[in-house]
């Protein structure tokens, strides 16, 4: 994609006239920047941050058919996202794979029998098209679980999965697209605007994160994908709708994946209907999320001791081998976008609202609202969201097919303790508009959820890799040594205080 630099892609977004302009890219943005520029339009994607960087990097990256759901019979809500699923594993071959999982019974649970004629159910809602599912006794993970709590064996069943991660993946969508009149801007926030009625369009000013500066685009029609930031960009611009989000905080914890543990591991919890994951990811296993309602975005995106408490508790509990803070070698939080009417006040378990996507179209203005939705059913979203808007007076009739720009070979480097190499910093610079440290680490590789402390190794050893990451990506040698400085400082500040790891003067951390 970013053939262009940064400040060609600024300049060419202020001098053209989109036909949209999206707001947020996360997964929902980003497939439907993918979608629009395939229909040929001109299209501008704006995130504050960079792309994936709210809740589509912190997903449990499955695609799956909303098995859960079905304890509140949102029959519709599985049938739509088993189709999606299907359609995903289908269609994205190489992005989506097929995955076995194994849901392991709570030995004082529910009837098990009951459990598996709901497995039986779920897979004749999605028409048969995935295995069928099966209760084995005996299984090559057994030795991971703890039989005191769990020894009904396990039910085997086919779902989806992302192959690589969900930030590559929502990058896959975006990265595709470098034509004329295809924008995508990273960390680049939407902070006003307004809408001309004579124009018949957006104006659209922004702010360059990076740099501070100022500059704007304009657009026919703006669609807001800005997650549980949408009620905000909604606010800022006037905009009133009959929906609004409510917020349902998710932390996951990576350990190192024990030998053999190659299905994914759902254990029934017991309490409050819930599952607790325990999920291979390179050389990681996730486990968790939490799920806890919580009032703002701000609140939710930072992990606290009571997160680690719920997953270190169900650690211990559902796994047979013991799990300490200190074992932990990352952590991941998001915050699902939970659609409810705009009336809605109740306290209800975040688990128990629904988790479909609804869009609604502004009654007077060009303007487009999303919300919810999942990575699974990403590209139904996208879709739907694209013919809406093809019916739309205002937004022009296709201006055919723009040409994409073609990647070529990814280079690649070794990182120290990663298993195999990764796209190099070089590569991501300039391909892929890697702008910060946390972009590289976080975001276009997976070494900050792959390696301990957040890539920077127990003792601090990778840290001169991270200066020399650090040193291609900043201008000049003291923003270098700030951003690592910085960064340091957040992993202290988060991870080693959550996990227990003190931090010596000379700045090591020791357990
Ligand atoms: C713990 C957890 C596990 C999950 N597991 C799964 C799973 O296994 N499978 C699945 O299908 N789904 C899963 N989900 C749900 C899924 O991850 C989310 O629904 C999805 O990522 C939301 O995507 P989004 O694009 O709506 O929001 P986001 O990814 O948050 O994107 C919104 C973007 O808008 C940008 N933005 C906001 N305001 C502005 C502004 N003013 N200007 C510019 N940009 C702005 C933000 O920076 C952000 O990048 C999970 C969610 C959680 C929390």
């Amino acid at each position: 994609m970013n053939l262009r630099n940064r400040e060609e892609l600024f300049t060419e977004a202020s001098n053209t006239r989109f036909d949209v302009a999206i707001v947020g890219a996360g997964i929902n943005g980003a497939s439907l920047y993918h979608e629009l520029c395939g229909r040929g339009y001109k299209v501008v994607l704006l995130d504050k941050g960079d792309f994936a960087c709210g809740t589509s990097q912190a997903s449990a990256m499955m695609v799956w058919g909303g098995l859960l759901y079905l304890r509140n019979f949102d029959i519709k809500a599985v049938v739509e996202f088993s189709l999606s699923r299907d359609r995903m594993i289908e269609r994205l071959d190489g992005r989506v794979r097929k995955q076995s999982f194994r849901y392991i019974p709570d030995s004082n649970g529910r009837n098990h029998w009951l459990t598996l004629s709901a497995f039986y159910l779920y897979w004749i809602l999605s028409s048969l098209r995935r295995e069928q599912p099966s209760l084995q006794r005996s299984f090559p993970e057994s030795n991971l679980i703890n039989h005191d709590e769990h020894n009904l064996g396990g039910i085997l069943f086919e779902e989806g999965m992302l192959n690589s991660s969900d930030c590559r993946f929502v990058l896959d969508w975006i990265t595709k697209h470098s034509g004329e009149g295809q924008v995508a801007l990273n960390h680049t926030s939407v902070v006003d605007g307004a809408y001309s009625k004579k124009d018949k369009c957006w104006r659209l000013d922004l702010r360059d994160q990076l740099t501070g500066e100022e500059s704007h685009a304009r657009a026919a029609c703006v669609v807001n994908c800005a997650g549980v930031w949408a009620d905000r960009v909604n606010d800022q611009f006037g905009i009133e709708s009959p929906y609004k989000h409510v917020f349902s905080k998710g932390v996951f914890a990576g350990i190192k994946k024990a030998a053999g543990h190659e299905v994914p591991l759902i254990f029934e919890l017991g309490e409050l209907d819930d599952t607790y994951l325990c999920l291979p990811w390179g050389p990681v296993s996730l486990l968790g999320p939490t799920e806890t309602a919580v009032a703002t975005p701000e609140e939710g995106f930072t992990p606290e001791q009571g997160d680690v408490e719920y997953l270190l508790h169900h650690a211990n509990r559902r796994l047979a081998a013991p799990v300490a803070a200190s074992d932990i070698t990352m952590l991941r939080t998001g915050i699902r976008p939970l659609v409810v009417d705009r009336s809605y006040d109740a306290d209800e378990y975040p688990l128990d609202l629904s988790r479909r996507f609804q869009l609604v179209e502004d009654g007077g203005k060009p303007w487009v609202s999303t919300y919810g939705g999942k990575i699974t059913g990403c590209a139904q979203f996208a879709r739907k969201v694209a013919d809406a808007l093809a019916k739309r007076a205002g937004v022009p009739k296709l201006n055919g097919a723009h040409a994409n720009g073609a990647l070529g070979q990814v280079e690649t480097e070794s990182f120290p303790g990663m298993p195999e190499a990764v796209p190099s910093i070089d590569w991501c610079v300039r391909n892929e508009a890697c702008c910060t440290l946390d972009d590289y680490l976080r975001r276009r590789t997976n070494i900050s959820q792959w390696t301990s402390r957040e890539g920077l190794g127990e003792d601090n050893e990778h840290l001169p890799q991270i200066e020399r990451l650090a040193k291609r990506l900043y201008p000049g040698q003291a923003a270098a040594d700030k951003a690592v400085r910085d960064y340091v400082q957040r992993v202290e500040q988060t991870f080693d205080r959550l996990t227990g790891r003190q931090i010596q003067r000379n700045g090591t951390a020791k357990n």
